[in-house]
């Protein structure tokens, strides 16, 4: 994860949640202890540089610290397998920080998820809504992921409608089983009775 503003903490979170491995680099330090508490171990630069701008964001780093930094990808590169880039400074374009040379070092079937495509995207390669497929890398330029949530909400959601109908099949055909706690547990009102009354948890 490069980059642990809002995006790549909450995506280091899913990584994490996902059963992956997750390293992660940020120019703040102070970030370093939100990376650590999210499970992820914090990829440490040596280096006598705060990137700290104001209001919990970055300021533009200094061109050796961004060497120094790109020296650290290009170690990890060939070791990973998914890259998500999220570095951004306000109203600025964004940093590019994984050259066309170090996407060569990956493994074909590796991932490139730029989420600072919008602003230009922090590796060489992104094409904004394009995806790239560099020697088998495939670098994702999607700028607007939010809008892909609505599929996969939907396909959740159906996952569990079909579970819980699923549930209440047997041999016999359909049948709610009272005995069930979860049939149990979802049944609030039969034949006009209410048969749970609501907790305070649930209201
Ligand atoms: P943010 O400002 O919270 O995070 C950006 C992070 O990049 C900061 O922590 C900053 O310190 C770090 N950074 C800056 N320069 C760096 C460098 N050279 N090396 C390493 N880290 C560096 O912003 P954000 O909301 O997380 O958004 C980041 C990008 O992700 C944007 O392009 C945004 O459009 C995109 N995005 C954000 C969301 C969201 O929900 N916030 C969702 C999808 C995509």
């Amino acid at each position: 994860m490069i980059g642990a503003g809002v995006a790549g903490l909450a995506a280091i979170g899913t990584a994490q949640s996902l059963g992956a491995i997750v390293r992660a680099f940020d120019v703040r330090p102070e970030v370093a202890e939100q990376i650590e508490s999210m499970g992820a171990e914090f990829l440490f630069l040596e280096f006598d540089e705060d990137g700290s701008g104001e209001g919990g964001y970055a300021k533009p780093a200094s061109p050796e610290f961004i060497e120094k930094e790109m020296a650290l990808f290009r170690e990890q590169a060939p070791e990973v397998d998914i890259v998500i880039t999220t570095a951004l400074i306000p109203n600025r374009p964004a940093p590019m920080l994984i050259p066309k040379s170090m996407v060569e070092t990956m493994a074909p079937g590796s991932v490139i998820m730029d989420l600072a495509s919008e602003n230009g995207g922090n590796c060489e390669l992104t094409q904004e809504n394009e995806i790239v497929n560099h020697n088998g890398v495939l670098i994702d330029g999607n700028s607007n992921l939010p809008s892909t949530m609505a599929y996969h909400s939907s396909q959740l959601f159906s996952k569990n409608i079909e579970a819980i109908i699923d549930h209440c099949h047997s041999e016999e055909g359909f049948k709610l089983d009272k005995e069930d706690e979860i049939i149990d547990g979802m049944l609030f009102i039969e034949n006009g009775e209410v048969r749970h009354q609501p907790t305070k948890e649930s209201m």
